[in-house]
């Protein structure tokens, strides 16, 4: 590399816009391991996340759009745990010491990290194929993380925001002819660009649902691969087998989607595309206007998408009344 290893990390990881103070980070980068303090009757919640080139982003991805969808997509487990991020750390595998590539990439971090107040606060530089893990680190008040595991029967679920919408920009990115591109309309490159890269990771909200929901998860693989890790967390902590069933309606599109995605395919790709990084929640009927009003207050568009019942398995109800059930990769009928 023509830079050292200090001086790309100087230049690029350790500079203010990166490396700010906040009051948790009693030292940041620079010696073997930073410091934290966490406030009386305050939890430390940590979340690591991987994402590898060509695997989880495309080849030759934008440096500015990737730095921001690697702290978004941390970030999104912490406000899935109802956390407040107060810092994170970088292990970074890079082919060469590409300037260009550093700037980008240190400014869509630097972009993010500021609008969060998360500092980066240490890391790791290593040559080899291209690969960003990080990990976000946040408080949660003790007791309160919002968990997989705390859903019962009755429970309804609601999502944040669309779902599908990150699914379908794949599509356009990886050139799928199944996109409707006769109909995409500048807006509908942008927004779907914003979709894979710039997630609408709900950390406000997240801060204040310990209260108000029963469990919760961020979806990263799809509400119909994600609700199965609720139902079973659940499931094990009250020793009673809890199912869910979703109201093939109600899945919440975005237009843009509606318009480039076959009608056929919607409803598949909505449920199993993944990486949305929109949270699913689980609420009792008793707390869930507590929920809408904190929706409404944040500006968070909610949906009730189904509810959580006393039967085991995940049944998808269509219009017509009749009941799928959904697997892993899409739905079938109830054996
Ligand atoms: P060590 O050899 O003790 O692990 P390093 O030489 O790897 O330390 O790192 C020196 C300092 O630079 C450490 O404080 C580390 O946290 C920080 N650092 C290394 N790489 C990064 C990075 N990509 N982003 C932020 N900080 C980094
Ligand atoms: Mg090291």
């Amino acid at each position: 590399m023509a830079l050292t290893e200090f001086e790309l990390i100087a230049r690029y990881f350790a500079a203010q816009q990166l490396a700010f103070d906040h009051p948790c980070i009693v030292l940041g980068q620079g010696d073997d391991g930073a410091v934290l303090r966490v406030p009386d009757n305050r939890q430390l919640v940590l979340s690591v996340d991987t994402l590898n080139e060509s695997v989880h982003f495309p080849a030759g991805a934008d440096a500015f759009l990737l730095g921001q969808r690697c702290l978004l997509v941390n970030l999104s487990d912490l406000a899935a745990m109802g956390a407040e991020p107060i810092g994170f750390t970088l292990a970074l595998s890079l082919p060469e010491a590409d300037t260009d590539w550093l700037a980008g990439f240190s400014r869509g971090l630097a972009a993010v990290a500021s609008r969060f107040n998360c500092p980066l606060i240490g890391g790791d530089t290593t040559r080899g194929p291209l690969s960003v893990t990080i990990q976000a680190h946040g408080l949660v008040t003790s007791g309160c993380a919002v968990l997989r595991s705390g859903a019962r029967a009755g429970d309804e679920i609601y999502v944040t925001g669309t779902l599908g919408d990150a699914a379908a920009a794949l599509w356009q990115l990886q050139g799928n002819s199944r996109l409707q591109v006769e109909h995409l309309t500048d807006s509908d490159s942008l927004f779907l660009k914003q979709a894979f890269y710039q997630p609408d990771v709900r950390v406000e909200f997240g801060k204040q649902l310990a209260e108000v929901v029963s469990a919760g998860l961020d979806i990263s693989d799809g509400l119909a691969s994600d609700l199965r890790h609720i139902l079973k967390a659940s499931s094990a902590a009250c020793q009673k087998e809890l199912g869910a069933e979703l109201s093939a309606d109600a899945i919440p599109l975005s237009d843009t989607f509606r318009r480039l995605v076959p009608v056929g395919d919607q409803l598949r790709l909505a449920l199993t595309g993944g990486d949305d990084y929109e949270l699913c929640l689980c609420v009792a009927a008793q707390d869930k206007n507590r929920l809408q009003s904190l929706a409404s207050e944040l500006g968070v568009r909610l949906t009730r998408v189904g509810h959580i019942t006393e039967s085991p398995g995940l049944g998808l109800r269509l219009s017509d009344s009749q009941l799928l059930e959904l697997t892993e990769s899409g739905y079938q009928h109830f054996a």
